[in-house]
């Protein structure tokens, strides 16, 4: 990257922006701390953009726009190409700076950069995507086609839980499609986002085609309200992202608008116990069960409950919760000691409200990390629909089960829950399997598989509380919702053969 562009002074640690292919200063005063989840320190600072920052990175991203969306697609793709050869080389550094802000284990940081990979992987092909659409002669010498075209200055908010893998959601298919685009990354884990652009930027980039600027909900008004940004893609909390979609469309954006979730597994008696217990415990507890795709409700249909809750709980005591760069951890801190402190108090509402804690991880201490934000694993049994650990998504080492009868039950269950990001069944029927997937009213469904996050060539997406807009996130979805088509129709007469008339034209 270039040197730093000193517009004020500031703290040195301070993480600068990146704007126009220069690391520059935010002209903000307000800054936010970057802290490592696992001891408890501050390690860096973020400079809170505003919107004079906002305004300079879409100037950017504005003045970039003419050359990229003119550069032959097959050329984007080249850079591209060169980025994916980068981030593979980088994936190690890439996932400890995740470790180090996020606080999930270095295996799980080095997952998800992979999983961000395969959307660049998908991206290096969109050329093929952005084919039109030609029909001759549909009036006599009348041509008419499609044509595919970028929206233009494109802007991604994204989440604290996955620092690479979402922006990778986003960016990579927007500037495959000739677009530019402004990233605002979470505040508490700015550091991978920053790495990726510097990456992109080495790979041959133009400047200004990829901007990132960090802060909070002024950065964030800002985009929403800035004229010069024509889509926005969101992924975060439910209330932020209804905010998002809503004043986002009323500001004339196209928007999509990830929100929270709160994902079911249906365990049918007939399922293979070991198996089914492992894909829970790993769903259930991975990064420390922050993540959208997170199995956070067990249903039990019939007599498997009682088997399948004592496994649950042998495995989740087995759990070593540490710093997550440790070796031999299993599960690292929480975010913050304050997102830390909620959870727990989502446990004693549980306890309150009568669910029966089978293993409780309140009093989780990690030696030499006395300052970390940890909880230990949590599972509740007995839990009802009115209870608040269940209607809520609690974004935490907290796995609640349900006992219900039939299919049918669960069914229903899921089908009544506000949030529908993912679901998952486990069952060795194959005719119950395929009535789970055609009735469940959820974006996306495992069979057997806990955590079905579609490949980069599909999309992702949920229902309900869980995504506002239409089109889901990357795959050809995201093609879709990055382009706008344009309908020519054509003809090249000789001159003096067509006649001109008031009428409304027809075959
Ligand atoms: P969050 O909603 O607090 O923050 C997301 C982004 O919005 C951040 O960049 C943040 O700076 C910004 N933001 C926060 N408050 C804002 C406000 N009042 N106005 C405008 N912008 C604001 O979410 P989080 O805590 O960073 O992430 C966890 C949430 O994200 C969970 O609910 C999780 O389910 C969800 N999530 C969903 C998906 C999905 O694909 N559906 C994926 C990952 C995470």
């Amino acid at each position: 990257m270039k040197n730093v562009v000193d517009k004020s002074p500031v703290q040195a640690e301070t993480i600068p922006l990146f704007i126009g292919g220069q690391l520059v200063r935010s002209e903000s005063t307000r800054t936010g701390q970057v802290t490592n989840p696992a001891t408890g320190k501050v390690i860096r600072y973020v400079p809170m953009a505003n919107a004079a920052d906002i305004n300079a990175a879409v100037s950017a991203g504005q003045k970039a726009l003419h050359g990229w969306r003119a550069t032959p697609a097959l050329r984007r793709a080249r850079v591209i190409q060169k980025f994916l050869t980068l981030l593979q080389a980088n994936v190690n550094g890439v996932a400890r700076l995740i470790s180090e802000e996020h606080g999930k284990t270095l295996g799980d940081a080095i997952g998800s950069v992979e999983r961000g990979i395969e959307v660049v992987e998908f991206a290096c092909g969109i050329p093929h995507l952005l084919k039109g659409e030609y029909s001759e002669n549909v009036g006599a010498g009348v041509d008419c086609y499609t044509l595919r075209q970028p929206v233009g200055v494109c802007a991604g908010i994204t989440p604290f839980n996955f620092p690479a893998m979402v922006p990778l959601w986003m960016f990579p298919v927007a500037i495959a499609c000739g677009n530019t685009f402004v990233l605002k990354p979470s505040e508490k884990v700015p550091s991978a986002s920053m790495k990726l652009a510097e990456l992109f930027q080495q790979a041959g980039l133009p400047d200004g085609v990829l901007n990132v600027v960090h802060g909070d909900k002024e950065a964030v008004d800002a985009i929403i309200a800035h004229p010069g940004i024509a889509a926005l893609s969101f992924v975060g909390s439910t209330p932020i992202a209804k905010y998002i979609y809503e004043t986002g469309a009323k500001n004339g954006k196209r928007v999509q608008a990830l929100g929270g979730a709160k994902n079911h597994a249906v365990v049918l008696p007939d399922a293979d116990l070991d198996f089914t217990a492992d894909a829970l415990i790993g769903a259930g507890y991975g990064s420390a069960g922050e993540r959208c795709m997170a199995v956070s409700a067990v249903v039990a249909v019939g007599a498997i409950a009682d088997p399948l809750v004592a496994k649950l709980k042998a495995k989740a005591e087995a759990i070593k919760v540490g710093p997550g760069d440790a070796v031999g951890v299993d599960m690292g801190p929480l975010i913050t000691s304050a997102h830390r402190d909620r959870v727990k108090s989502y446990i004693d509402a549980g306890e309150k409200e009568g669910a029966k804690l089978v293993k409780d991880g309140r009093r989780c201490t990690v030696p030499e990390y006395e300052n970390g934000f940890y909880l230990g694993t949590t599972l509740f049994d007995q839990v009802t629909p009115q209870m608040t650990i269940y209607k809520d998504e609690i974004f935490g080492p907290v796995l609640v089960l349900l006992r219900v009868q039939t299919l049918s039950d669960a069914i229903n269950l899921i089908n009544s829950n506000a949030y529908a990001n993912g679901t998952a069944i486990f069952t060795r029927s194959g005719s119950v399997a395929r009535r789970f997937q055609n009735e469940v009213n959820v974006g996306m469904v495992g069979i057997n598989v806990p955590i079905p996050v579609p490949m980069a060539f599909y999309s992702f997406g949920g229902w309900k509380n869980s995504l506002f807009g239409d089109l889901h996130m990357y795959g050809t979805e995201g093609v879709k919702f990055y382009t706008r088509t344009k309908t020519i129709t054509g003809r090249w007469p000789d001159s003096g053969t067509v006649a001109a008339g008031l009428n409304m034209p027809t075959l």
